[in-house]
């Protein structure tokens, strides 16, 4: 919270100091002037919750001070107190007393009524700062929601080009097959009608496991598995795109063997989304590596490639739904930015963590997974061995 500050205003230093004695509390503080000019110049610089103003001063007087704070738009709402030596002063009518609070104590001060009377306005101002806080967390909240809803519409419209295109072409290759018969023509047509087919279902899929994180239904078939059965469930299933992509593909995996319990199919997505990601977004020639090792309680994944890298601003988001580099979209294939949102779930739901690391366009990037090991596993010795595909 921040500090709270009073402005106190009377041409006698000893004035001023008790009456700071007098008020001092904890969050607040007490600003001093010792003349109208002084005054004003403070109002300039600070937000100020309650001015307590001597009525005599010589020069200008807490009666015209008042009137220039109410006369400027920054300070016409501040709260005054006046402090006053005798009932003449009451008769002076006060101008501006129409725009705020105003009120008068007699001197000597009692020290009592003072201090409930200030504590008044402390309080008022802590609540107006919590309000405008409570205010900012909102205006916050609702930008989240509009860009969550403006994602979402985005989304659906790209989702509805992305079926359309698979369904098309489904549809055309039927067509085909039923004038065309058999032969080598045939054969072509069904290949890429498979090729469709399993763009489609990997979407559909990746979109169910969404929604069954989100709405908590996705739940582990854990068992004690090696690390390494995993790691080759999901390079087997990505090596065509590796292959495809014409990389370079480099394997360092630990030779003990390393436990875990965790489901494996479902971490083997995780590896397998991460690899797929590194060939697509690796431009041909380019080197893809598998790391994997075990490090304290952990087991550690990391899969890094050389390939277009991820802007800094980005990194953060990248695990978002629907999150996809502006630039990248002509690489994406066909994905809609769900898959390192459902990656970042399934390792969560294992326990684990995972984190981005890229120097930035053009400078490659590295996914490290970290998953914990099988309870009573830990306290292998690592000893990586490199294997080059
Ligand atoms: P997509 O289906 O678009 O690939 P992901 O959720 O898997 O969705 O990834 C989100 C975005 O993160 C991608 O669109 C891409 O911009 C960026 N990205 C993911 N992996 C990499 C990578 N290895 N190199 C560079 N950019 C990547």
């Amino acid at each position: 919270m921040e500090q709270v500050h009073f402005l106190l205003v009377d041409d006698l230093e000893g004035n001023l100091l008790s009456l700071e004695a007098l008020l001092r509390r904890d969050g607040l503080v007490v600003l001093k002037a010792r003349s109208g000019e002084e005054a004003l110049e403070l109002l300039l610089r600070h937000d100020v919750a309650l001015a307590l103003l001597d009525v005599q001063m010589p020069g200008m007087d807490g009666f015209e001070l008042a009137e220039f704070m109410r006369g400027n738009e920054r300070t016409r709402h501040i709260p005054i107190i006046f402090v006053t030596a005798g009932s003449a002063d009451r008769q002076r009518r006060f101008r501006g007393y129409e725009t705020g609070a105003v009120d008068f104590i007699q001197k000597p001060i009692e020290p009592d009524i003072l201090r409930s009377k200030a504590n008044v306005f402390f309080d008022l101002h802590r609540q107006r700062q919590q309000l405008a806080a409570q205010r900012d967390e909102l205006e916050a909240a609702t930008r989240a929601l509009r860009d969550a809803d403006r994602h979402k519409d985005e989304f659906l419209a790209m989702l509805g080009h992305e079926l359309r295109n698979p369904v098309a072409a489904l549809g055309g290759g039927l067509h085909l097959l039923e004038r065309r018969g058999g032969g080598e023509r045939a054969e072509a047509i069904r290949a890429q009608m498979a090729r469709q087919l399993s763009h489609l279902s990997r979407l559909v899929e990746d979109l169910l496991d969404i929604s069954r994180v989100s709405e908590g239904k996705l739940s582990l078939k854990r068992e004690r598995i090696e690390l390494k059965e995993v790691l080759r469930s999901a390079v087997e299933a990505n090596r065509p795109h590796l292959e495809a992509g014409g990389h370079v593909f480099v394997e360092q995996l630990p030779a003990a063997p390393v436990w875990l319990d965790a489901d494996h199919t479902r971490l083997a997505q995780v590896i397998g989304n991460l690899l797929n990601n590194a060939a697509k977004y690796t431009p041909a020639g380019g080197r893809v590596s598998l790391t994997a090792r075990q490090v304290a309680g952990d087991a550690e994944i990391v899969v890094a490639d050389t390939g277009i890298g991820i802007p800094q601003e980005m990194q953060a988001r990248i695990f978002q739904i629907f999150a996809q580099v502006e630039d990248h979209r002509t690489r994406a294939q066909g994905g809609l930015g769900i898959g390192l949102a459902l990656v970042k779930q399934l390792v969560a739901l294992h326990g684990g963590t995972i984190t981005v690391e890229s120097g930035g366009p053009g400078e490659g990037s590295s996914f490290t997974v970290r998953i914990p090991l099988a309870a009573g596993a830990s306290g292998g010795v690592d000893t990586g061995v490199e294997r080059v595909d």
